[in-house]
């Protein structure tokens, strides 16, 4: 059974048939990068509780379903145009973003490109160096070739190293650049878009497999769950060599953001037994009724 991480998802607004669906194509761990919610927040203690959720709750439920779950924390670019709102929550990160499973700063990065945006990107990156973590830079939709151009240029006057820093949202305009310039360059694949399975097949055939990564961004938006391992089949499908897809699906995500020192394929190797009588803060995963499903060590990793 092959083995995939998707480095890019956002599990809160995800159901648990989709982490039984993941688990089952494979899904051993994700990331969980901290983003807007479709709507903005009005009060720093909103960020505050969504922190709460992505390292309390959702590693939690998470683990219920037998996937390890990461995340990274920071301050949106979209949100970080409210600046009364944004000084508030700059407060907030160092205190997250040096809890268990947090391995990056991120996702931040332009959105419009806004004189704020750049001022609490930078912010950011200056964090990131503090607490020893990677960068996970979201770049533009709009403007995406120069916001992405520009994300590096401030990254490097910051003085991070490009292995520090993941690029996600990648396309073809952009990804020679990034690859040139030592980064990550992660992919995010979107069903029914321009960036979709096929294009990355032909990606990883024109460049290879170093420093790519493959993730889902899955949220609350039209979007797939399941599209690491779909896109790693599509790959084997046109003769990708097996390990370039596990370098791109698997591996490479590992060794970017394993230098969080928080995270390592031993989490998943050995992980502790799936136990849904398990509680959170005396909230377990169960509706009255429900046969909790409780394996020993042995069945952890099946299929
Ligand atoms: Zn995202």
């Amino acid at each position: 059974m092959e083995m995939y991480i998707d480095p890019h998802l956002h599990a809160v607004s995800r159901t648990t048939d989709d982490y039984e669906a993941m688990r089952k194509a494979g899904v051993v761990a994700i990331i969980e990068p901290a983003f807007w919610l479709g709507q903005p927040r009005t009060e720093v203690g909103s960020f505050k509780d969504y922190f709460s959720t992505l390292v309390g709750w959702e590693r939690f439920r998470a683990k219920q379903f037998g996937i390890v779950h990461y995340c990274t924390i920071g301050l949106n670019s979209k949100e970080a145009n409210n600046e009364a709102l944004a000084e508030e929550v700059m407060e907030l990160l160092p205190l997250y973003a040096t809890k268990e499973g947090v391995v990056a700063i991120g996702e931040i990065g332009y959105d419009d490109q806004t004189a704020a945006e750049d001022k609490y990107y930078r912010l950011q990156l200056e964090l990131a160096k503090e607490v020893e973590l990677p960068v996970l830079i979201h770049t533009p939709h709009r403007d995406k070739k120069k916001g992405t151009t520009r994300s590096m240029d401030v990254s490097e006057e910051h003085g991070l190293p490009p292995h520090m820093v993941i690029v996600d949202h990648n396309n073809e305009e952009t990804v020679k650049e990034v690859l040139d310039r030592g980064y990550w360059a992660a992919f995010t694949i979107y069903p029914h878009t321009k960036m979709g399975s096929d294009r990355m097949v032909e990606i990883v055939k024109k460049y290879g497999p170093e420093r790519i990564i493959v993730d889902s961004a899955a949220d609350w938006g039209i979007s797939d769950p399941l599209a690491v391992p779909k896109t790693a089949a599509l790959m084997r499908k046109h003769g990708i060599p097996e390990e370039h897809i596990r370098m791109t699906c698997y591996q490479n995500a590992l060794t970017a953001y394993s230098q969080s020192g928080q995270m390592e394929e031993s989490d998943w190797l050995n992980p502790e037994p799936i136990d849904q009588r398990l509680k959170h803060a005396g909230n377990s995963v169960l509706r009255g009724g429900q046969a909790p499903r409780v394996e020993g060590p042995s069945d952890a990793v099946e299929n």
